[in-house]
C-alpha cells in the first residue's frame, strides 16, 4: 500500500498520467445521452462513444486514447439497480478509467501497463491480484491462451492466480448487437476481513464468488468481433483494447475502506445529510442503505439533469424521475420529510464540479429541478402508497406473491409512483410486481397517446438484414467500404444505379406500381432525421438513356410519361439508415417498374428542404436571442425542425414574459436582417469545442464535427482558418452563433425572411417551449392574420389601424347596454312579480308563493324575496326560479316554528344552502313546474 492516501481526485489524475506517459492522448468523457444511438438508453461503459471507431466507422486523430467515462446502469442490459444500496460497489452512476488502443497496441501492452499500474505505482499487492480470462463454456468462441499466458509473464504474478470463465463473465458485449470481444478481468483479494459470508455454513471466499472478499477491479477487453444479431459474430477488420475500470472501486482499495461509500468521493454527501438526519456515525453505518441510495441517487440524479436529462413520464426523463423519487423514498426511512436532495446535490457539485465542469454550470438546473420533483412527488405519495397498501392485502388475500403490472402502471399513471418503488414496497413485504405487464402497459399507454414505445427495444430489428444486403454490395463491388455515400449539402440530386429494391422486408428484383418499396442507390442527397431535422421527401426517377451529348436527360416529374417504354418513378417520403452505412429511401411506386440495375436519379423535393433550412438557420438564431435575453443557461433541450414550423425546447425555470418573447423575436428578426453568412465548416471536434462552439446534448459527434458559423459578412474568415489558436478565442466574438450541427442550413440569414413566435409555453418541469414559423411560413400567418383583421375592420366599420380604439369603444358600448338590459330586466321581473304575487298558497296560516321569475338574476330574486317579506312580515314562505337558480325566504316566526329554507329548496330536489330564513341553491335541469308544486306540500308537512 502506498505511504500517503491518495484523493479519489489523484487517482484519477494518476490513472490518466499513466497513460499520457505511454503516450496515450487524454479525452473528455462523452455525455451520459449517447449521440445518435437508438439502441441505448445511457452510456453504460467507456466504450460507447468509440463505438463507431471499433467498427471502422469513424476515426480519430490518436490511437491511443485514455478517459474517465461517465457511465449509467439503470436500464437495458446493463442494470444495476437491485444491487445499489444493498452492496458497497454497484452504483447506478459510476465513474469509469479507460485506456484505448484502436488498431493499435494488443493484449500484450494492455496486461503490462494494467500491472505496472496496479501493482508498481499504485503499490497494490502482487500476491492478492488475481487475473481472469475466457474460455467459452458453449465450446463456439476460442480460448483466450494469449491473455493468460501474458498474465503468467507478469514479474510477482502468482503461480494459478490465472483462472477460466464464460461468456457472463468473460465476454464483454455493450448491448444486443455492436464490437465485442473476449476480456480479462483483475479481481483483487482484499483479505479475509472483508467476507460478509463467514457465518454462512460452507461458504467459500472466491474470485467471481458471492462475498466482499475479491473485489472485480478492472475489465480487460479485447475488441475483435461485431456482433450482428443473436447467433452471428463478424470478426472485425483490426483489433482493439477497451478497458474499464470501476473508479469508485480502486479509490475504496487504495484508501484502505470498505465500502465505495467510505472514499472521499462521498464524505461531503455523506456529511450533510448526517447533519440533517443528526445520526452519528455508528447509527448510520448501522442503517447504512437509504444512506447509500440517497447518495447514489442523488449523485446520478445531477449528472443526468447537467446532461440535459430532466424528470419527466418516458424513457430517459422516466429513468430521472424515478432516480429521484426513489431518493426521497429512501429519504423518509431515516426521517428526512422536507425537500432536502438539493442540499445533498451541492456536495456531488463540490465534489466533482473541476473534473465535470457541467455540473456546476447547470448548478441551478440540477436544484430546482430537484427540490421541484421531490414536491411534485410528496403531493401524491402517501395516496399512491396507500393504494399499492390495499392492491398488496388484495393479493395476499388471494395467496398470491405477484402483482399485476398494469396495475402497477396505473399507480404510475395515476399517483406518480414508478415501477421501481412499488416493486421496493412490495419486496419490503415478500411480494413483488410484474416488470414485463409494467412495461407493456406503458408501451401501450404511450402508444395510444401518439408516442413511440417508452422503455422497450428501440429500432434495430432490421438491421442485421441491411448489414448482410451491404456485405454483398460491398463484395460484388457496387458499394465502398464505408457504404451508401451520404451528403446532404452540395447537390440536391443524386445519379447511380438502383442497387436493391426491398418490399415487406425482402428483397425483390422489381417494383410495380403501387407497391410501397425501400430503394438502396449508391449514394443520396436526402437529409436523414437527426438533431431535430426532419427527413427529406422527393423523387426517384428512372434515368433515360445518355442524350447524344452524354448527360442524362431528367423525366418530367408528372409521371405524365408513366407509358414510356422503361420510365417509372417511386415518391420518396422517408428516408432511414437501419444499419451502419446503409441508407434506404421509403415510397411508393407511382408509375412503371422499377428494377434492380436500372439508372436513376433521386432528387430532393428543394421547395420543401428549403423551407426546412430556413427554420434550421432560424433556430440556431432562437438559441443564440435566447442566451441574451434569459442568459447562458437557456441551453438547448429539445428540438424540432421541419418545413412548417420549428419547435425548440430549453432550460428556463419559468415561464417568459411577454416582454422576453417579444424582445427575443425582435433579435432574431434583426439577425436575419443582417444578412450574416452562415458558414459550414469541418473540423476537429477538440478545436470546435475550445473554440467554443455549442455542443449539444444526445447528439453524436465524431471527431470530425460540422460546425455552424453565423457571422455578419464583414469578416474574414480566412485569417481564421490559418490561425487557429489562440485568436480563436477573440474570433468567436465576432460570431453570432456558434454550433455543432449535421443539419442543412442557408448561405445567409436574410434568407429566413421573417421570425415569428407562435408560442411560448412549458415542455417539462424546468423546460420552456418556443414555436415558431419563418419564410412562407410566417408569410401565410401574417397573411391569415391580416385578412381576420381586414374582415374585423369592415365588419366594426373601422380602419385597420383604427381596429383596436374601435373594438375598446364597442365594448364600452357593450357594457353599458348590459348594464341597462339587466337593468330592465329587474324592472320587468318585479312588474310581473307584482302582479302575480297574488297567487298565493295558503296552507293553513301560511302564505306561500311559488314562482318562476324568467330572465332575472339572484339579485332580483333576492330584492324579489325582500319584497315578499315587506309583504307579509309573518307568516310567509316564497321559493322563487329563475334558470337553474333557486331561492327560498322564510319569516322568521316560521324559522322559529321548525322550518328551514335550506329544507324547501331541498324537498324541491335542489341543492345548496344558507342561513334558516333564507338560502339559496341550484335546480337540476328538470321540470321547474313540477318542482314548484312541491313547495306547498313541503311546508305543510315539515309544519306538520
Ligand atoms: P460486476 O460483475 O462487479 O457487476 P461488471 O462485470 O458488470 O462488474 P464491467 O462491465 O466489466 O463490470 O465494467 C468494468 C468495471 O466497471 C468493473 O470491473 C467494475 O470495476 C466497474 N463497475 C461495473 N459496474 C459497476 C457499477 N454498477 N458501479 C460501479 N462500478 C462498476
Ligand atoms: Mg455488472
Amino acid at each position: 500500500m502506498s505511504p500517503k492516501k491518495l484523493t479519489g481526485a489523484e487517482i484519477r489524475d494518476t490513472f490518466i498520467d499513466f497513460f499520457v506517459e505511454h503516450k496515450h492522448t487524454a479525452v473528455p468523457s462523452s455525455s451520459l445521452v449517447p449521440g445518435g444511438d437508438a439502441t441505448l438508453l445511457f452510456t453504460n461503459s467507456g466504450m460507447v462513444q468509440f463505438k463507431d471507431v471499433f467498427l471502422g466507422q469513424d476515426k480519430r486523430p490518436y490511437k491511443r486514447a485514455v478517459d474517465s467515462q461517465k457511465c449509467m446502469r439503470v436500464a437495458g442490459k446493463h442494470n444495476d439497480l437491485d444491487d445499489v444500496g444493498r452492496d458497497d460497489t454497484h452504483h447506478t452512476f459510476f465513474e469509469m478509467l479507460g485506456n484505448w488502443s484502436f488498431g493499435d497496441y494488443y493484449k500484450k501492452e494492455a496486461i503490462e501497463w494494467a500491472w505496472q499500474l496496479l501493482t508498481d505505482v499504485w503499490g497494490l499487492k502482487k500476491e492478492n491480484t488475481w487475473a481472469t480470462v475466457f474460455k467459452d463454456d458453449q465450446g463456439d468462441i476460442p480460448s483466450d491462451e494469449e491473455a493468460a499466458e501474458h498474465w503468467r509473464a507478469q514479474p510477482g504474478f502468482q503461480d494459478g492466480h490465472v483462472l477460466y470463465f464464460g461468456r457472463k463473465d468473460n465476454f464483454w458485449e455493450m448491448a444486443e448487437t455492436g464490437p465485442c470481444g473476449p476480456c480479462s478481468e483483475i479481481h483483487y483479494d482484499r483479505g479475509i476481513k472483508y467476507c460478509d459470508k463467514q457465518h454462512i455454513e460452507g461458504h467459500v471466499c472466491a474470485v467471481n464468488g458471492d462475498c466482499a472478499r475479491f473485489l472485480e477491479l478492472w475489465n480487460l477487453v479485447f475488441i475483435q468481433y461485431n456482433r450482428l444479431g443473436p447467433n452471428t459474430l463478424e470478426p472485425l477488420p483490426a483489433t482493439h483494447v477497451d478497458t474499464g475500470m470501476g473508479f469508485e472501486r480502486i479509490v475504496s482499495v487504495l484508501q484502505d475502506v470498505d465500502s465505495n461509500y467510505k472514499t472521499d468521493l462521498f464524505t461531503k454527501s455523506l456529511d450533510v445529510l448526517r447533519s440533517l438526519t443528526g445520526h452519528s456515525l455508528a447509527a448510520m453505518e448501522s442503517d447504512f442503505t437509504p444512506y447509500r441510495v440517497v447518495c447514489d441517487h442523488t449523485r446520478a440524479a445531477a449528472f443526468l439533469i447537467a446532461d440535459g436529462v430532466v424528470p419527466g413520464n418516458v424513457g430517459r426523463n422516466y429513468v430521472a424521475r424515478m432516480i429521484i423519487r426513489r431518493a426521497a423514498r429512501f429519504g423518509t426511512k431515516i426521517g428526512l420529510h422536507e425537500p432536502f436532495l438539493a442540499k445533498v446535490a451541492e456536495s456531488v457539485i463540490d465534489t466533482y464540479g473541476d473534473f465535470y465542469p457541467e455540473l456546476t454550470k447547470s448548478r441551478a438546473a440540477i436544484l430546482d429541478n430537484l427540490t421541484r420533483e421531490e414536491i411534485r412527488f410528496a403531493r401524491t405519495v402517501e395516496t399512491g402508497t396507500a393504494h399499492l397498501e390495499n392492491l398488496l392485502n388484495e393479493l395476499r388475500a388471494q395467496n398470491k406473491t405477484i402483482l399485476d403490472g398494469r396495475k402497477a402502471f396505473e399507480l404510475y399513471a395515476t399517483y406518480g409512483l414508478p415501477l421501481e418503488i412499488s416493486r421496493d414496497i412490495a419486496r419490503e413485504q415478500g411480494l413483488d410486481v410484474d416488470e414485463e405487464g409494467f412495461k407493456a402497459a406503458m408501451d401501450e399507454h404511450r402508444i395510444a397517446s401518439g408516442g413511440g414505445k417508452a422503455m422497450g427495444k428501440a429500432g434495430g430489428e432490421d438491421a442485421e438484414f441491411f448489414a448482410g444486403i451491404l456485405k454483398d454490395l460491398h463484395k460484388n463491388k457496387k458499394l465502398g467500404e464505408h457504404g451508401v455515400e451520404y451528403d446532404p449539402y452540395t447537390s440536391p440530386r443524386a445519379e447511380g444505379e438502383v442497387l436493391a429494391l426491398v418490399i415487406n422486408g425482402e428483397l425483390v428484383d422489381s417494383a410495380s406500381f403501387g407497391d410501397q418499396v425501400e430503394v438502396i442507390l449508391p449514394k443520396t442527397g436526402f437529409y436523414i432525421e437527426s438533431g431535430g431535422q426532419v427527413n427529406d421527401t422527393g423523387y426517384i426517377r428512372s434515368l433515360t438513356l445518355p442524350s447524344p451529348n452524354g448527360r442524362g436527360g431528367l423525366p418530367s416529374p408528372s409521371g405524365g410519361r408513366a407509358g414510356d417504354e422503361g420510365h417509372w418513378e417511386i415518391e420518396i417520403t422517408n428516408v432511414r439508415k437501419p444499419s451502419a452505412g446503409v441508407i434506404v429511401h421509403v415510397g411508393e411506386v407511382i408509375s412503371g417498374q422499377p428494377k434492380v440495375g436500372d439508372m436513376a436519379i433521386a432528387e430532393v423535393d428543394m421547395t420543401r428542404r428549403h423551407d426546412i433550412m430556413r427554420n434550421h438557420t432560424a433556430t440556431h438564431l432562437l438559441h443564440a436571442a435566447l442566451h441574451q435575453v434569459l442568459g447562458e443557461h437557456a441551453r438547448q433541450a429539445g428540438s424540432l425542425v421541419a418545413p412548417d414550423r420549428l419547435r425548440f425546447d430549453f432550460n428556463h425555470p419559468e415561464a417568459m414574459t411577454p416582454e422576453q418573447v417579444e424582445r427575443v423575436e425582435r433579435i432574431v428578426n434583426d439577425a436575419v436582417a443582417a444578412d450574416m453568412e452562415v458558414i459550414p465548416k469541418l473540423k476537429s471536434r477538440e478545436d470546435a469545442i475550445a473554440e467554443g462552439a455549442m455542443a449539444l446534448f444526445g447528439e453524436k459527434y465524431g471527431e470530425t464535427v460540422r460546425t455552424i458559423t453565423i457571422m455578419p459578412s464583414s469578416f474574414d474568415m480566412s485569417v481564421e482558418e490559418t490561425n487557429v489558436h489562440p485568436s480563436a478565442v477573440v474570433q468567436h466574438e465576432h460570431k453570432y452563433s456558434y454550433e455543432l450541427c449535421g443539419g442543412t442550413h442557408l448561405d445567409r440569414t436574410s434568407d429566413v425572411g421573417a421570425f415569428l413566435i407562435i408560442s411560448e409555453g412549458s415542455a417539462a418541469a424546468g423546460v420552456r417551449r418556443i414555436e415558431a414559423v419563418t419564410g412562407r411560413g410566417a408569410y401565410d400567418l401574417i397573411a391569415r392574420r391580416f385578412k381576420a383583421l381586414k374582415q374585423i375592420a369592415a365588419t366594426v366599420k373601422s380602419s385597420v389601424d383604427e381596429v383596436p380604439r374601435k373594438v375598446e369603444s364597442l365594448q364600452d358600448e357593450i357594457a353599458e347596454l348590459k348594464k341597462q338590459l339587466t337593468a330592465m330586466r329587474n324592472e320587468m321581473a318585479q312588474s310581473r312579480f307584482s302582479g302575480q304575487a297574488e297567487n298565493i298558497q295558503k296552507v293553513g296560516d301560511v302564505n306561500v308563493l311559488a314562482m318562476e321569475v324568467p330572465n332575472a338574476n339572484a339579485d332580483t330574486l333576492r330584492s324579489l324575496a325582500d319584497k315578499f317579506r315587506e309583504k307579509y312580515p309573518k307568516n310567509g314562505a316564497a321559493v322563487l326560479v329563475t334558470g337553474s337558480t333557486v331561492i327560498a325566504v322564510l319569516t322568521e316566526d316560521l324559522v322559529k316554528r321548525g322550518l328551514k329554507a335550506g329544507d324547501l329548496i331541498a324537498a324541491i330536489g335542489g341543492r345548496g344552502g344558507g342561513r334558516p330564513n333564507m338560502a339559496q341553491g341550484n335546480l337540476p335541469n328538470g321540470n321547474i313546474g313540477d318542482a314548484l308544486e312541491k313547495v306547498a306540500k313541503a311546508v305543510e308537512e315539515k309544519l306538520k
